[in-house]
């Protein structure tokens, strides 16, 4: 039995991520997956040098373009998210770059959420205008003012939910159908932190799909990495400009660092959404803490929408206090004893930090007064991050207790 490299539609999720991508090795019989750390490879008939007459090459050349362990992960991934294709990116921030470019040109207008992840809101504000991509921030949890914002150049709307760091949500098949009716070619999901267990976005409608796979599914904190997916048509015409024209590839041993991740990727969303709630409950009838935002706490605004968009409710929360947050971060920094005061998320341990609305607003945002009063609906003056991992519930209560 050598398995199916290309996955099983048959197969439930749990045998899917252990299986797709996965085989034998045809030389060794190593059941587990080989690291191909090669950067050339020998073709057995002369190819073409330009990457461009390696199209319709089933082997592979060079690993800017494609390589064994990222092949076996991306199939993994597209599995995964039920995609046709994926392609790999160094990090999170380079899939979104690999897409955005990839699609966009000069004089093309882009339509962001007014509150999205830090970095992708950064490269919007920074980078994409001075190559004459124009950028417009809109709250997509109200449909009229995203049809408001679409232009005969919109083309491209950029989603991501739950968002990074209000929590967020938005309706992912009624944008879709809007933006597409109204001629926008491409919907794109940045859906880090649903995962594909939670959400699959182009079930519902969407083009693409961006994923940090530094999250939660290379899910250990020890691999930097990123994706995108969709058709197979759209991901081949990516690869050539993004993969060998920007070049920001993933590396063979992240990729199987992550492989090795993704495989347990449903129990472990399964864990972190049973500490989340009993964590999100905990705190939301603690006196210090003034608000909870978990999407799968009826508390939440968009619970509705959650319960219909989300599969799981995933591991990750804000919640606000009555004492100001930075003296409460600075007694996490010195007493938590379990979890980590430290950025990033969607890992096995779990991490905590704080994010103030001044602070992001003079860094990142720099919202109009209404985008700022929304914005403060969600966030309050700031709020703690708290990305659920997969440890006991009870010891994570225990470990917020001494701090709040
Ligand atoms: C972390 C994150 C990214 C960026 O990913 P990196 O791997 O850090 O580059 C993008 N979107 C969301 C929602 C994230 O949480």
């Amino acid at each position: 039995m050598t398995g199916r490299p290309g996955g099983n539609s048959g197969w439930h999720t749990e045998t899917t991520a252990v299986h797709a991508g996965e085989f034998v090795d045809p030389v060794t019989r190593a059941s587990s997956p080989n690291l191909v750390m090669s950067v050339t490879f020998a073709p057995e008939s002369v190819t073409g040098f330009s990457a461009r007459d390696e199209q319709g090459y089933e082997g592979h050349v060079y690993s800017r373009v494609s390589s064994p362990t990222l092949a076996q992960l991306e199939t993994k991934l597209a599995a995964l998210e039920g995609a046709e294709a994926a392609c790999c990116y160094a990090s999170g921030v380079g899939a979104a770059h690999a897409l955005i470019c990839g699609r966009l040109s000069s004089g093309d207008h882009l339509i962001l959420p007014d509150a999205n992840y830090v970095g992708i809101a950064e490269l919007a504000r920074d980078t994409l205008p001075r190559f004459g991509i124009e950028v417009s921030y809109v709250d997509l949890s109200r449909p009229d003012e995203a049809a408001a914002a679409i232009r005969p150049t919109t083309r491209m709307l950029w989603l991501e939910t739950p968002a990074n760091p209000t929590m967020k949500l938005c309706d992912i098949a009624q944008l879709s159908a809007l933006a597409h009716e109204r001629g926008v070619r491409d919907v794109a999901v940045d859906s880090t932190y649903a995962s594909p267990i939670a959400t699959q976005p182009l079930a519902l409608g969407a083009d693409f799909v961006m994923h940090s796979l530094t999250k939660f599914i290379g899910g250990h904190g020890d691999a930097m990495g990123g994706a995108v997916l969709g058709r197979k048509s759209d991901l081949d015409a990516l690869r050539l400009e993004a993969n060998v024209h920007f070049g920001g590839v993933l590396s063979p041993f992240n990729a199987w660092l992550i492989l090795r991740g993704a495989a347990t990727l449903p129990i472990r969303m399964q864990a972190h959404q049973d500490a989340a709630f009993k964590v999100a409950r905990f705190l939301e009838s603690h006196s210090a803490v003034s608000r909870v935002l978990y999407p799968g706490l009826p508390s939440h605004p968009q619970h509705e929408l959650a319960a219909r968009q989300m599969r799981n409710f995933s591991g990750m929360m804000t919640f606000q206090t009555h004492a100001k947050g930075p003296e409460i971060a600075a007694r996490m920094v010195k007493s938590l004893e379990i979890i980590h005061y430290a950025v990033s998320l969607g890992h096995h341990r779990s991490l905590i930090y704080w994010i103030g609305t001044d602070d992001i607003e003079a860094s990142t945002f720099r919202h109009d007064a209404t985008q700022l009063r929304r914005y403060r609906d969600y966030a309050g003056d700031g709020v703690f991050r708290l990305s659920v991992g997969i440890e006991n519930g009870d010891d994570l209560i225990a470990d917020l207790a001494r701090v709040l």
